[in-house]
């Protein structure tokens, strides 16, 4: 079982003082000793398992060090991921060199252990703080889903990477049925809560990586599907509307439907310079208006129908 201590991975080119470094450490920290800088980018690149310090040694023989913590600060996707260099003796240029390069601090060998603990423990002080800022920024606090903000900087992110790739880009607007009458007659708590549910449903019909559930506002959800036509929108589109359909959350509303539903408008394009990601919303948005418009509990997709 992985430990909920801080990982700190290490590239010591020292055996004696990587080996020391690693045990005065351990009691804090889930600390890793690696055999040379590959080892480091293949774990900095895996999501979700990222240390949460590196310890990189840029002393001589061995300058590669250098190169790692200019791949690692250069990649917008592990670049969060602070790194302090280990340096030798009087080497103060390696260190203005690796602050240049983005590196977050330096300890020197001989270590004076004291000093390195105290260093150490202030940059992962900082990585959490950072990482609950990032959450807080990123995600809906109700529903834990990506937020109105990240939406927007996703979005545009794949339009472009779209434009770049030559790919198709889709977007689902998703709309809770009558959901003024829900809370209505079971009042907001519990509005919350179905709100909760139908994101945490939504989530798990989606499996790739790529893809991102957001909630755009309200009672409203929109998904970003890189990669992925327009044939292939609605049938995620008709995924979402049975998952949701399927969980049978009684809403006894006036047009007796009795159960929660959603609708839910898909729109694709292959993404050029002249046109922009709001065509998407705009189109996205019009076939959720004409899902409404069809009785609710579908989906609509340009003239396709699911
Ligand atoms: P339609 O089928 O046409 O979408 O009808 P609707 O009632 O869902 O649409 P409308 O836009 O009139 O109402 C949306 C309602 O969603 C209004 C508001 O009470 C509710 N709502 C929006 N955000 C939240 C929320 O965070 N929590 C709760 N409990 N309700 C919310
Ligand atoms: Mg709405
Ligand atoms: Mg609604």
């Amino acid at each position: 079982m992985v430990s909920n201590k801080p990982h700190i991975l290490i590239l010591d080119n020292e055996p004696i003082s990587s080996h020391v470094l690693a045990r005065v450490l351990a009691a804090e920290y889930r600390v890793q000793r690696v055999p040379d800088a590959n080892h480091i980018l293949d774990a900095v690149r895996r999501p979700g398992r990222r240390p949460d310090l590196i310890l990189l040694d840029v002393s001589p023989p061995k300058w590669e060090g250098f190169d790692i913590c200019r791949q690692i600060k250069e990649d917008e996707m592990t670049q969060s991921v602070p790194v302090m260099l280990i340096t030798q003796g009087d080497h103060a240029d390696d260190e203005v060199r690796g602050f240049k390069l983005g590196a977050a601090d330096c300890i020197t060998r001989p270590f004076r252990l004291d000093l390195v603990k105290a260093r150490i423990r202030r940059q992962i002080r900082l990585k959490i703080n950072n990482d609950l800022l990032e959450r807080y920024a990123n995600q809906d606090c109700l529903t834990d889903i990506a937020n109105r903000r990240r939406f927007d900087l996703a979005l545009d992110a794949e339009w472009r990477r779209a434009m770049r790739d030559v790919n198709p880009l889709s977007l689902l607007m998703v709309d809770v049925d009558c959901f003024k009458q829900y809370n209505d007659l079971y009042g907001h708590l519990e509005g919350d809560q179905c709100l909760r549910q139908i994101a945490g449903a939504m989530a798990q019909v989606l499996t790739r990586p790529g893809d991102l559930l957001a909630r755009y506002g309200g009672e409203e959800f929109a998904v970003i599907l890189p990669g992925t036509d327009l044939e292939g929108a609605c049938l995620i589109g008709g995924r979402l509307r049975e998952a949701i359909a399927e969980m049978n959350i009684p809403h006894l509303r006036e047009d007796g439907v009795g159960r929660v539903t959603i609708s839910v408008g898909c729109a694709s394009e292959r993404p050029t310079q002249a046109q922009s990601c709001h065509q998407l919303i705009l189109t996205a948005d019009n076939q959720l208006y004409a899902a409404k418009n069809a009785g609710r509990d579908c989906v609509r997709a340009g003239k396709k129908t699911v």
